[in-house]
């Protein structure tokens, strides 16, 4: 049997499709296309490009748990380090029902991509667990998490791969992985995880620090095409840590947040939504389902407001090319991770939209991040002052440097933010030189 036969006999029996092949679904398809984009200016280092458009490591686990009337459950979980290059990994943990190895790999890679744009000294990794974190108990909860922290244990640590909360994780779901991973080893280890609470060695801040970099490079996208924060109109999908904050930052300054959206309501009032009474009632019930302060809207318009800025801050594929198309919006800011398809950013671009792509907009939270596990690793604390401060230079520092490279070379601020990572990443790769 030649090599390829054997491959093709073994990728036969897992269903047909190598986890790798370009033809699987979204959204590794999408990354693996935003990867081939910047080919053309990679120069000499084009050659370790293929090292981008696979995960350096996979891991799937099995998370059996009792659950509390006797049975027996069992979840799949994930950790893939898509790339070590840097630094160590670094990327959230996704507890949602829909998580797929293919998600976690395109949201790995996007890490890889995002903190070498923003200039993190980290690799890029994601993890998720296959499961509805509403289904089950508290105590099943932490059983999930603690099995899941356990069976990752081989492959983190603070200086290997350092977790963060994502979608459907908090600082509670780090504070029980931080603990596992530490009794595991016998020690604390606080630089482990980051997005902790406060007393664990978390960092001042960090709630925020996703929302704040969202309305930070608006502001600054804004700023470079005469479009000031205070008046405009704003829409934001995902009303959780990302797009609440953000809708916070943006009220605070001045702008009329006319829709916002979550998994029980889409909501419109063209007069500018009360954000803070929008978040006390999150904070009571659960979702925006029941806000007195606008009217119910279909998500289909939605998307087809007319405003300045249109932040997608919940999942990956929202903008696709049918809603492309219809989109009103002066700028997105992707304050989700991956919400744009290719195919919808080539749309927008030829409309005129410019997108403020995720692995810039949304970088608040994985910076902050890096200085909380700086702090740890120093156990000296910052102010909140001295965090928001530095974010605030990253962040713009950043904007800055992806602008003037999409100006120089004409391309999309997303190509552009590619070009710095992937040099920065393939440069790393090809000093290092290949093993063995
Ligand atoms: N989950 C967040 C992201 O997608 C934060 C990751 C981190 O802080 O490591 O950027």
């Amino acid at each position: 049997m030649t090599a390829n036969t054997a491959l093709e006999t073994a990728s036969a029996r897992l269903g047909g499709l190598s986890y790798l092949n370009p033809a699987a679904p979204e959204p590794w398809a999408s990354f693996v296309e935003q990867i081939e984009r910047v080919r053309p200016y990679l120069g000499s280092l084009e050659r370790w490009i293929e090292t981008l458009k696979r995960p350096k490591r996979t891991l799937i686990v099995d998370v059996p748990i009792e659950r509390d009337d006797g049975t027996v459950a069992h979840f799949e979980g994930y950790r893939v380090q898509h790339s070590l290059s840097r630094g160590p990994g670094k990327g959230g943990i996704r507890f949602h029902p829909d998580v797929t190895l293919n998600e976690v790999m395109a949201l790995a890679g996007w890490m890889t991509i995002k903190n070498a744009a923003v200039g993190l000294p980290f690799g890029g990794a994601k993890g998720g667990i296959r499961v509805d974190p509403s289904s089950v108990s508290k105590g099943e909860l932490q059983r999930i998490t603690r099995r899941f922290t356990s069976e990752i244990g081989v492959i983190i640590g603070p200086d290997r791969d350092i977790p963060a909360p994502d979608v459907g994780t908090n600082a509670m779901t780090m504070a029980v992985m931080m603990d596992t991973f530490s009794m595991n080893r016998g020690s604390t280890a606080t630089g482990v995880v980051t997005g902790k609470p406060i007393a664990l060695g978390g960092s001042l801040g960090r709630h925020e620090a996703t929302g704040r970099g969202v309305y930070i490079t608006a502001r600054e996208a804004g700023r470079h095409i005469g479009l000031p924060i205070e008046g405009a109109r704003v829409v934001v999908q995902g009303f959780g840590n990302v797009g609440g904050i953000g809708a916070r930052l943006f009220h605070e300054a001045g702008a009329r947040v006319i829709a916002i959206a979550d998994h029980s309501a889409t909501l419109v009032n063209e007069a500018g939504i009360d954000i803070p009474a929008a978040l006390e009632h999150v904070a009571a019930n659960g979702g925006l389902a029941g806000f007195a302060g606008a009217a119910q809207l279909d998500i289909e318009e939605f998307w087809q407001l007319e405003c300045e800025f249109l932040v997608p801050a919940a999942l990956e594929g929202q903008i696709s090319a049918e809603r492309a198309a219809g989109i009103r919006a002066k700028v997105v800011v992707e304050g989700a991770n991956g919400p744009t398809t290719p195919a919808a950013d080539d749309i927008l671009r030829e409309r005129g939209v410019l997108v403020v792509p995720d692995v810039l907009a949304n970088a608040g939270g994985v910076t902050v991040s890096y200085f909380e596990w700086v702090q740890d690793f120093s156990s000296f604390f910052w102010t909140e002052d001295e965090i928001n401060t530095r974010l605030e230079r990253i962040m713009t520092g950043a904007f800055n440097a992806i602008w003037k490279v999409a100006e120089e070379k004409g391309v999309p601020l997303r190509t552009a933010a590619f070009i710095i990572a992937c040099l920065r990443v393939l440069e790393a790769r090809a000093e290092r030189g290949l093993y063995p």
